[in-house]
């Protein structure tokens, strides 16, 4: 089934887990662009030279430079038939910017997932999985700016897509398995999945 996507959540909120699951079993493609970045940083391309300070301090990658990466990435065959988009848009920019490509294809998102965790709870979970997994974003100071940015530029986006009568709000606390219960059922309300498919 065709499903347009985008997840939205505070770090530490398992958007990332989350949309993964999601896509996988819609078997649409999963566009994360923390991903994306992440991999360019590893590779040690140009695009990841140039973001580097800006992940590891936690600020958000000049909106051009995302929006340009997102393009291309949702140009792939594999996004034609849908998609999964994990952390993009992140501000009212890109909110914009997203609304322009997907119109000039004559699309739009079909439903919006904003996972809400209270914030002593993702600050709790991006603690451990920095002992865990040394993500080089993960440090406290990293990590306050990045839950300020979310409060500050990310959270107003939902009210946009509020208007638009697309969010769906999903308890992100529980385990794994229950938010993910929690998403299909959302996603079943809304006809975009099939109850077989849970
Ligand atoms: P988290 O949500 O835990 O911060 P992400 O993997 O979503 O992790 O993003 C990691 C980093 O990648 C962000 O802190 C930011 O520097 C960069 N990034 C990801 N998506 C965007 C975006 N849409 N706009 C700007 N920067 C972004």
């Amino acid at each position: 089934m065709t499903a347009r996507l985008l997840i939205v959540g505070p770090q530490g909120s398992g958007k990332g887990t989350q949309g993964v699951r999601v896509g996988d079993a819609l078997g649409i493609a999963v566009v994360s662009t923390g991903d994306v970045f992440r991999a360019h940083v590893k590779e040690g391309t140009e695009l990841g030279l140039q973001v580097t300070s800006i992940l590891d301090a936690g600020d958000l990658v000049p909106d051009e430079l995302t929006s340009a990466v997102v393009r291309d990435r949702l140009g792939q065959a594999d996004a034609a038939d849908g998609f999964l988009l994990d952390g993009y848009p992140r501000n009212l920019a890109q909110v914009m910017h997203l609304d322009q490509f997907l119109g000039g294809r004559d699309e739009k998102l079909d439903a919006v997932i904003a996972l809400i965790v209270p914030r002593n709870e993702s600050v709790a979970r991006l603690t451990a999985r920095a002992a865990e997994q040394g993500r080089t974003d993960d440090t406290e100071e990293a990590i306050a700016t990045r839950l300020g940015i979310y409060e500050r530029e990310t959270a107003p986006i939902l009210d946009v897509y509020r208007t638009r009568g697309i969010v769906d709000e999903i308890d992100g606390v529980g385990t794994l398995d229950e938010v993910t219960a929690r998403i299909f059922a959302a996603l079943e309300a809304r006809g975009i999945v099939a109850p077989s498919a849970v």
